[in-house]
């Protein structure tokens, strides 16, 4: 049975228009999964259990709010309907075991539902010394991730030491409690986080998806896999 995942996606606002990159798409349905793009309008406690996996997406910040902090200057935009969509999705992901992967955003986002805190911008509160808003081309490495041997991120690499596109000016802080560090860039933020408890729980800053490279390809495939094992097991 194809795997079904679901996307959420980006939403902007001045022309109510839902939006998403087909590189999301395309690398999940290389990997043999089929993408369902799902609207904040629909109620997704209804299709939960009829998914196989859940990928969250890139896109704009987080309120701020969400981890009691009033929104400092360097704020994006921001769009509480996919706030509360979001937040909702990822604890019913968590609660059921699905496997669940957040790119960016995403992996942000995964933080914030759970218990932990973002940095509003890595340059005006962290001590951050890399880009980690490239202006390179999209598919080309900016900076290095060190993973933590002993994580899932580790098995699917297979390297501690990885180059990484970098397409973000905001990053955890506080990490949720049910969550573990799986890779920090050099200058200390951090680039990747798992709940060592699911089979597949995995948030990562960077983007895989754009890299057209094999090593990273492994997370999008893992996923697709366990996503696939996920409703093997559901529908014994
Ligand atoms: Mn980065």
């Amino acid at each position: 049975m194809i795997p079904v995942i679901a996307v959420i996606p980006s939403f902007d606002p001045s022309s109510a228009t839902y939006t998403i990159p087909s590189s999301y798409t395309k690398a999940l349905i290389k990997n043999g999964a089929f993408p369902v793009i799902i609207p904040y309008e629909a109620s997704f406690n209804i299709i939960v259990s009829k998914l196989s996996g859940i990928l969250f997406i890139g896109g704009g910040d987080p309120e701020p709010k969400l981890w009691n902090e009033l929104p400092g200057k360097h704020i994006g935009v921001i769009v509480p309907q996919r706030d509360a969509f979001e937040l909702n999705a990822v604890r019913e992901a968590f609660d059921r075991n699905i496997p669940t992967l957040g790119i960016c955003r995403g992996c942000q986002i995964m933080n914030v539902a759970l218990g932990g805190t973002l940095f509003q911008d890595i340059t005006a509160d962290t001590h951050s010394t890399a880009n980690h808003m490239q202006s390179e081309p999209k598919n080309h490495p900016s900076h290095p991730v060190l993973l933590n041997s002993g994580s899932l991120l580790y098995t699917l690499l297979k390297k501690s030491y990885n180059c990484v596109n970098s397409f973000h000016h905001q990053a955890i802080n506080k990490v949720a409690p049910p969550l573990a560090v799986s890779a920090h860039s050099p200058d200390g933020i951090i680039e990747a986080v798992e709940c060592p408890a699911k089979s597949f729980f995995l948030g990562i800053q960077w983007h895989p998806e754009l890299m057209n490279d094999d090593g990273q390809n492994n997370i999008i495939s893992a996923f697709v896999k366990a996503a696939e094992k996920y409703t093997k097991e559901e529908h014994k």
